[in-house]
């Protein structure tokens, strides 16, 4: 058995962002902290008990989970289906969907041409 390449699994990519109530900042786990030398890739849940807010200082029990903020609900279940479409931009994915549309109706056109 090989040992498994050090990739981020989905949940760690989906990992929640947490919010200071005190000051705003939001600790994104794909950044970490690097004020606390906090490497990226790790969730709050994670962090040591003495980190504390990098700008205002309060301890982490004044943060809340806002979920996780960079990933839309499902996209990260999606991700690998349907051709690599849903790696697509929403705009990038739209062009394709007219497309296809397009290249449908053109192809209908073609078979009543043809009858
Ligand atoms: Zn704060």
């Amino acid at each position: 058995m090989t040992e498994r390449p050090k990739e981020l699994t989905l949940a760690e990519q989906a990992a929640s962002s947490y919010e200071c109530r005190a000051c705003g900042y939001v600790y994104e786990p794909s950044k970490g902290d690097s004020t606390a030398n906090i490497p990226s890739g790790t969730v709050f849940e994670a962090l040591p008990e003495t980190w504390r807010c990098p700008v205002c200082g309060v301890r982490r029990s004044q943060f809340v989970n806002i979920g996780a903020a960079d990933v839309a609900s499902g996209f990260a279940e999606n991700l690998n289906y349907g051709l690599g479409v849903n790696r697509l931009t929403p705009n990038q994915k739209n062009l394709l969907i007219f497309g296809a549309l397009v290249l449908g109706f053109l192809f209908f056109m073609s078979l009543y041409g043809l009858s």
